[in-house]
């Protein structure tokens, strides 16, 4: 397996941020693998319908979909390079291993928009979260993209602890 194409960029909502994420295309569809690395990695969120799976790899988050493998964050694009080569070894070693491991299909179907939008405080935009608006920002939440507690405003409510932990359950996290 290889990289086709790479391409290193900063989040849109933490544009002052150092931090960078790191996208890849690689030669070859994955979608039989992602029942194998649901087996392997624990808290793995593998979606059949999507074709995708999401999990953390050394401190990493990483969501494959197909030929497409998002990473983030990384300080710079040495480290985003070096963390790609060796997550597609890792990736080799299961298909390399796959006749003698059980697939796992359990899947992990994340929550609607709307679902997490009755959750947060759905005021006139803040942009506290680094996201235009409340519905951006459980799109957001939704595609595994922001954390819960960047809506401050939550936090900061009498019952926000109690959400926030309720939106970490919708989102298995
Ligand atoms: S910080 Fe919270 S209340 Fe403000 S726009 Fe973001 S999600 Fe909405």
């Amino acid at each position: 397996m290889n990289i086709k194409e790479s391409k290193i960029f900063r989040p849109a909502c933490e544009s002052s941020s150092e931090e960078v994420n790191y996208n890849l295309t690689i030669d070859e569809d994955l979608t039989d693998l992602l029942p194998y690395i649901n087996r392997e990695i624990d808290n793995a969120k593998y979606n059949a319908k999507g074709s995708f799976i999401k999990f953390m790899h050394n401190g990493h988050k990483v969501v494959l979909n197909q030929n497409t493998v998002s990473i983030a964050k990384f300080t710079d694009n040495d480290e985003a390079e070096k963390f790609s080569s060796e997550l597609l070894l890792f990736l080799d070693d299961i298909r390399s291993r796959k006749g003698s491991i059980e697939p796992d299909y359990t899947t992990f179907d994340p929550p609607s928009v709307i679902e997490l939008l009755k959750l947060l405080p759905r005021k006139a935009p803040c942009k506290e979260c680094g996201y235009p608006a409340c519905m951006a920002f459980a799109t957001a939440l939704r595609q595994g993209e922001a954390e819960p507690e960047a809506c401050t405003v939550l936090a900061g409510q009498p019952d926000g602890e109690e959400k926030l932990e309720k939106i970490r359950e919708l989102l298995g996290r």
